[in-house]
């Protein structure tokens, strides 16, 4: 956030304290002001000749007065108020809608009449889309202030906000218009604003404690994604023994050894590829990685319409802080070196682009890429050589072990069973397991979950034979 570019104070001649994050600038409005002795000066000539029409004096006089009127309330509005531009660059801007939205909910839940603002007239909707990797989706409402002018009380003061939005220029890269909201209140009330801004990022931040923030590319820019969703405990994802702690552990000592990077002139960053079958748990693993390191995920889609090189490169050295960059698919992306999608759009992301943003310039910000793939095979040495993939693992389809673990996980604690009676499944299921990957047969972890989801115990070993397929080698 660039406080002293986007969020700023204005008021009249003098000088406020800076206070955390907001920058706070006076303007001395009195050299702007024409004074009223000026005006009748230079403006109006005041020359009431005898035998002139009395009218037409009493007419000027009016003019003068409504004039003095005028610019004395301007006066008067400048001293007496004071407001804070936030503008749609900066974090706060995003925080103060979705607090002045709070703001209806509390309203609504406390039965209380409307908030003062929703009175108004122009209100915006927020949708916030949900995509799920089954397919399912769930779509989410919220009503924000819309460009225009609205009022709220907030701690016994009246503020008026206005939205505005640039209709003729973009932001350039994101393409959205620029927007800005402007507070104003009287100007002893000015301490409130940043109680107000703390309050709506807590609120934020609230938001986000305990959740997993997904990030995507919006031009140049990272933007969070849906609503944080809630983490993923790290043990929930069962893959072979040894494997998740491998690389739980090359992580962690990654990210404790920072000064030692910097001391080498290294540049400190790691690049993980998770190989295996599709539904193997590499997407869940990384999830539930970030989740437990208090990480944030920023999806890359290196296919995305409009991606090219610079952009890639832009968005690979300015990901949010604490953030794991996660690349999915690599092999379809680049196994014939130019991406075609369905529609025939060629990404305009070339191979050695994506190279040279992997490599990126030499600097102590940290990075950390996770890319994964179901064809290990397909890829390039290029890219899999040390300093762009530093760690390699298969997560592979389901063994024994891990189609038991996932069993007791799911049955374990069932009512309409005993302990025994859910081991001697468990062992039949194991068995079943070593029998088909002996014939060439495998199940993925995530068509067994799916088996468990819908079905009883019995049931599920009953049919779980179904599930196995052929594995090309
Ligand atoms: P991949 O990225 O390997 O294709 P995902 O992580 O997307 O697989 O998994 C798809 C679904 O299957 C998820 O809902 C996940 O919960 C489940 N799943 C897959 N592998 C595992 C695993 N090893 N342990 C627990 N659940 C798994």
């Amino acid at each position: 956030m660039d406080p002293s570019t986007s969020t700023s104070f204005s008021s009249p001649t003098e000088q406020l304290p800076t206070t955390s994050g907001i920058n706070v600038t006076g303007i001395d409005t009195s050299a702007r002001l024409p004074s009223l002795e000026g005006l009748f000066k230079n403006n109006i000539v005041l020359t009431l000749r005898p035998g002139l029409d009395l009218w037409k004096g009493l007419g000027v006089g009016l003019t003068v007065l409504r004039q003095g009127i005028v610019l004395g309330t301007t006066a008067l509005r400048r001293r007496m108020l004071v407001t804070l531009e936030i503008n749609n660059k900066d974090r706060s801007y995003e925080w103060f809608l979705a607090w002045m939205a709070h703001q209806t909910n509390i309203v609504a839940k406390q039965k209380l009449r409307s908030a003062p603002w929703i009175r108004s007239h122009q209100l915006s909707v927020e949708t916030i889309l949900e995509q799920r990797k089954n397919g399912s989706s769930s779509a989410l409402f919220k009503l924000v202030a819309g460009p225009g002018t609205h009022w709220f009380r907030y701690r016994g003061a009246w503020m008026q906000v206005k939205r505005e939005r640039e209709t003729r220029s973009m932001q350039l890269m994101s393409g959205v218009p620029w927007e800005t909201v402007t507070l104003t209140t009287l100007s002893r009330d000015r301490t409130l604003f940043p109680q107000l801004l703390s309050e709506a990022r807590d609120l934020a931040m609230r938001g986000q404690e305990g959740k997993l923030v997904i990030h995507t590319a919006w031009g140049i820019e990272w933007k969070p994604f849906g609503l944080p969703r809630r983490k993923r405990p790290l043990q929930s994802v069962v893959l072979k023994p040894g494997v998740g702690e491998r690389i739980e552990q090359d992580i962690t000592s990654f990210l404790n050894r920072r000064q030692w990077y910097a001391d080498r002139g290294i540049p400190y960053r790691r690049g993980y590829l998770l190989h295996g079958p599709p539904g193997s748990g590499k997407t869940s693993f990384i999830q539930a990685l970030a989740g437990s390191l208090n990480y944030d995920i920023c999806l890359l889609n290196l296919s995305e319409r409009g991606l090219a090189d610079d952009k890639l490169n832009h968005l690979l050295s300015n990901a949010p802080e604490r953030s794991f960059v996660l690349i999915e698919d690599i092999d379809a992306a680049f196994n014939k070196r130019v991406q075609t999608s369905e529609d025939g759009y060629q990404s305009s992301v070339t191979f050695s682009g994506f190279l040279n943003a992997l490599d990126g310039v030499a600097s102590g910000e940290e990075r950390i890429v996770f890319m994964t793939t179901n064809h290990i095979e397909k890829l390039d040495p290029a890219l899999i050589r040390p300093g762009r993939v530093d760690m390699s693992e298969l997560i592979d389809d389901s063994s024994a072990n891990q189609a038991r673990v996932l069993f007791t996980r799911f049955y374990g604690d069932s009512e309409d069973m005993e302990e025994p009676e859910v081991e001697e499944l468990a062992n039949i299921l194991e068995t079943i397991v070593i029998e088909e990957t002996e014939s060439g047969r495998k199940v993925s972890m995530a068509a067994l979950q799916g088996l468990f989801i819908r079905s009883k115990a019995k049931d599920a070993i009953a049919r779980c034979r179904e599930l196995f397929v052929s594995r090309q080698p």
